[in-house]
């Protein structure tokens, strides 16, 4: 998934290299299985309409994707496969396309081409791209595979995209920084929570420019392009991490206001919006809950 995870736990020091190497066994199936390019794969099935049973985790990502997608009218949309791997961002020779391959690209996607109800067509091709949304759940099935092994507190931060269970020793909570999309090296401020999933967009993140314009990975699908919403930084705090990965690039796809507006009506999410002007927006549920953020000026400009 091009990151790097760390992993965490306030363990016994006999298991938690064993309950660490399995969270990492679980979260190298979960990249494979939701790999579209991988040949034989499901997803690589569906690409070339062939009808495939989808199952567990697999089954698990794309019924959040889904879910989210639909929930934000296609902000979110894991059906973009063709366009995302026009520009190649996930590979290391991103490219500028020509706007005629964008626009077959774009007809070729469309969440509205999975049937109401179920999280995968029947027969119909579609290039998923779960990019959105599969580190998010590889971190939830590490915490599975911590719990299971008997792990009673810990973190699992893929990039970035992380979840904390259990009570923290000695500090209780945990505190995440959410960066400064003008200075990734600083922070624009520190989230204090507790058992939490936060997973964060921003266009900061990858990105290459040509001609002194910026192209980042993350993409309007009315477009085809990187999404210009007013949004630079999309931080979101969910239950669960795949839903957190997914809201992040939604909430940053539907900009400023439309992006807080649905992260404040979906049940038990919150977030923190980092605007082009360098606004700091916050869900009205920071500050309740034991989630805490907490600016930080500015020390350069
Ligand atoms: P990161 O990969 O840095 O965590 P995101 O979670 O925001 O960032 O995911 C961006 C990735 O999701 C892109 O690299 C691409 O694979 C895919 N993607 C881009 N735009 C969208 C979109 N509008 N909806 C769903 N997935 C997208
Ligand atoms: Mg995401």
């Amino acid at each position: 998934m091009g990151t790097l995870v760390d992993v965490v736990l306030y363990a016994d020091e006999k298991i938690a290299p064993v309950a660490a190497g399995q969270a990492f066994e679980r979260m190298i199936r979960v990249e494979k299985a939701a790999h579209p390019s991988e040949e034989g794969s499901p997803l690589f099935q569906v690409r070339q309409g062939k009808g495939v049973k989808i199952e567990g985790d697999l089954a698990r990502v794309l019924e959040t994707a889904m879910n989210v997608s639909r929930a934000t009218s296609g902000a979110f949309d894991p059906t973009l496969g063709e366009v995302v791997q026009l520009w190649g961002f996930g590979r290391d020779d991103p490219r500028l396309p020509g706007l005629e391959e964008i626009e077959d690209a774009i007809d070729n996607a469309g969440y509205d081409k999975v049937p109401d109800g179920q999280c995968c067509p029947d027969g119909r091709d579609i290039w998923f791209d779960l990019g959105g949304v599969a580190k998010g759940y590889s971190v939830d099935v590490a915490v599975r595979a911590l719990k299971e092994a008997g792990i009673k507190a810990g973190i699992v931060n893929a990039g970035g995209d992380l979840r904390s269970f259990g009570v923290r020793p000695r500090r209780g909570y945990w505190k995440i920084g959410v960066q400064d999309p003008d200075n990734p090296q600083e922070l624009a401020g520190v989230l204090e929570v507790k058992e939490a999933a936060v997973a964060t967009s921003g266009d900061y993140q990858r990105y290459f420019e040509e001609g002194g314009i910026r192209y980042h990975h993350i993409l309007d699908p009315a477009t085809g392009y990187p999404a210009h919403s007013g949004v630079r930084g999309a931080t979101v705090i969910a239950p669960d991490c795949a839903t957190a990965d997914a809201l992040a690039t939604a909430a940053f796809v539907m900009g400023p206001e439309k992006g807080l507006a649905m992260l404040e009506s979906w049940e038990g999410a919150e977030g923190v919006l980092i605007t082009d002007d360098g606004k700091i927006l916050t869900t009205s549920g920071i500050g309740e809950g034991g989630i805490r953020f907490e600016r930080r000026e500015k020390t350069s400009d």
